[in-house]
């Protein structure tokens, strides 16, 4: 019996569709317009000619607590505060252009926030200073307040960036930052992902390339990634547009895939019942590389913050190029857990600064 005969079975919620047209994009992005560190090459059309250049189909720019002004000055030369302001709109070269923000305290921890469906309205400012007063949970909360979709960003790595755990309540979390690839400051947040998840909250894993510096090109420089490195596709009915909106709605549904221009890994089909699971995956690696299937048991106990593994491997295989591998049907225990998630990970610890990874959003499917 298919997947999604079972789902209309048996009544369950489930975010597993397959097919669709998959569409490619970068939700962290400054420009300098509003951020201050952009070395004032990276302008709006600059970052959309990039774009198109990388395959990109949508960008969300993120400026620092930029759009309608918060950011002080008293240790910026030329205060930018004057971040782009427009509704979302394709450029010339058909890369659709987000304005979002990324509200940036200090020892807080960043929330990148993707605007509603017509972009910001509101009149207000992010509000990210003074020091010490605005924490993650009030960051996130004023993303709320502006109907803007939140992210945790770069929850771990860098101290003065690093999440505070005053709230999980966020909508995504950007499991996956640019700064020097994959990462050990990616494999805490992979884990506190996976620490949301076990919980019960819908968060929807992102990877997003934090550039500054849209001339930069791949594979980038520690803290210096090119635009696009990684990036977050999601999957699109053939019959919709590309517009905002409908990016919007596919991401918060967390059918997703996280890779570089040249890695991919995705479900394009599975059945399931109690006792088994059988998938089929299809994906791309530039060199030797591993796929796995990944199981997240249910915990409640878990502390995101400790950004220990939950995972367990139900499944590996070994591939290199483009592959489409049948898992056969894998018997196991029912165990109350249906969270999967697939991974393609270097046959042996990456280094920062290689690549070769991708990450599929959660495989969420009825309960065994
Ligand atoms: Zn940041
Ligand atoms: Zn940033």
């Amino acid at each position: 019996m298919v997947a999604v005969a079972m789902i209309g079975t048996l009544g369950c919620t489930s975010n597993l569709e397959f097919g669709g047209t998959w569409i490619s994009g970068d939700v962290h992005v400054h420009s300098s317009t509003g951020s201050n560190d952009t070395d004032g090459i990276s302008f709006e059309p600059d970052i959309a000619a990039a774009a198109a250049g990388a395959g990109l189909g949508f960008v969300v720019l993120t400026d620092h607590s930029n759009a309608t002004g918060s950011m002080h000055c008293e240790d910026v030369e030329d205060c930018p505060n004057l971040g782009p302001e427009f509704p979302a709109e394709p450029s010339d070269d058909g890369v659709m252009l987000v304005v979002g923000n990324e509200t940036s305290p200090l020892n807080a921890g960043h929330v990148g926030c993707l605007p509603p469906d017509g972009g910001f309205t509101f009149d207000g400012a992010f509000i990210d200073r003074p020091d010490g007063d605005v924490t993650a949970h009030d960051a996130v909360q004023q993303c709320r307040d502006a109907g803007g979709w939140s992210v945790a960003n770069h929850p771990f790595g860098v101290a003065w960036l690093d999440w505070d755990w005053t709230t999980t309540a966020y909508d995504a979390m950007e499991v996956w930052n640019g700064g020097w690839r994959w990462d050990g400051g990616d494999v805490d947040a992979l884990a506190a992902w996976e620490c949301n998840v076990a919980q019960g909250l819908h968060v929807v894993p992102v990877a997003a390339s934090d550039n500054h510096r849209v001339g930069i090109v791949p594979p980038g420089e520690a803290l210096d990634p090119p635009l696009g490195q990684p990036r977050t596709s999601v999957a699109l009915h053939e019959d919709v547009a590309p517009t905002w909106p409908a990016i919007r709605r596919a991401l918060q549904t967390g059918r997703v895939v996280l890779h570089e221009a040249d890695t991919w890994v995705e479900a394009s089909e599975g059945s399931w019942a109690p006792k088994w699971e059988r998938w089929t995956i299809v994906g791309e690696s530039p060199g030797p590389a591993v796929v796995e299937l990944r199981s997240i048991p249910r915990a409640q106990d878990c502390d995101p913050a400790a950004a220990e593994p939950l995972s367990e491997v139900l499944w590996s295989a070994d591939v290199d190029g483009s592959f489409t591998l049948d898992t056969e049907r894998i018997d196991h225990e029912p165990d109350g857990s249906r969270l999967r998630y697939l991974a393609l990970v270097p046959p042996t610890w990456s280094e920062p600064g290689e690549g070769g990874v991708a990450l599929t959003g959660l495989l969420e499917t009825p309960p065994g």
